[in-house]
């Protein structure tokens, strides 16, 4: 049986109001501010590995070659604002060409909320902390090297994997 100090307690937890859903769980990509669709890339370097296109079959082959732009140590551009003076074809990832951006990875934050399957606990905007996402060993930082120095011809040894 609840003593009245009991009930009096109960009631007081019962009407604490909940905190708000994150926008990640309640607005689409495409309602999303262009802070939130910034804020919302896990910063884990895999899309600014160079990729091969084999073109009788369309395939795209992923290496370990880092663009020459990304910072390794923090899986970040080195310079975001004006990597296209540099980098003409880096692509800017839109909720418009996200589904034909097919060698995205299935980790990437944009395709995860496009195939409804929200953030893991790594994402920095769930955990709080930038670092997760390499503790988690879902960034490049471990594994990748620059394309600097590396000629074209052999870029095919670094290849690690087809796109999924
Ligand atoms: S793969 Fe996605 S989440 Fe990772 S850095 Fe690229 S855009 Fe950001
Ligand atoms: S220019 Fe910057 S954002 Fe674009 S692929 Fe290279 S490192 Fe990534």
């Amino acid at each position: 049986m609840s003593t009245p100090e009991k009930k009096k307690a109960a009631k007081k937890a019962s009407g604490r109001s909940k905190a708000p859903a994150p926008f990640w769980e309640t607005k689409s990509l495409k309602e999303m501010t262009r802070e939130e669709w910034e804020s919302l890339c896990d910063g884990c370097g895999q899309c600014c590995m160079v990729k091969i296109e084999d073109e009788d079959t369309g395939g795209i082959y992923l290496t370990r070659l880092a663009c020459r732009m990304l910072d390794i140590g923090s899986c970040r551009c080195s310079d975001y604002k004006n990597r296209h003076a540099s980098e003409p074809d880096c692509i800017v990832i839109r909720p418009k060409n996200l589904r034909d951006l097919t060698w995205l990875p299935k980790t990437c934050a944009y395709r995860r909320i496009d195939e409804g399957r929200g953030l893991e606990w790594w994402h920095p905007l769930v955990s709080g902390d930038p670092n997760t996402v390499h503790e988690a060993g879902i960034s490049v930082g471990d594994w990748a090297r620059s394309e600097e120095g590396v000629r074209d011809r052999a870029v095919a040894r670094y290849i690690i994997g087809e796109a999924e």
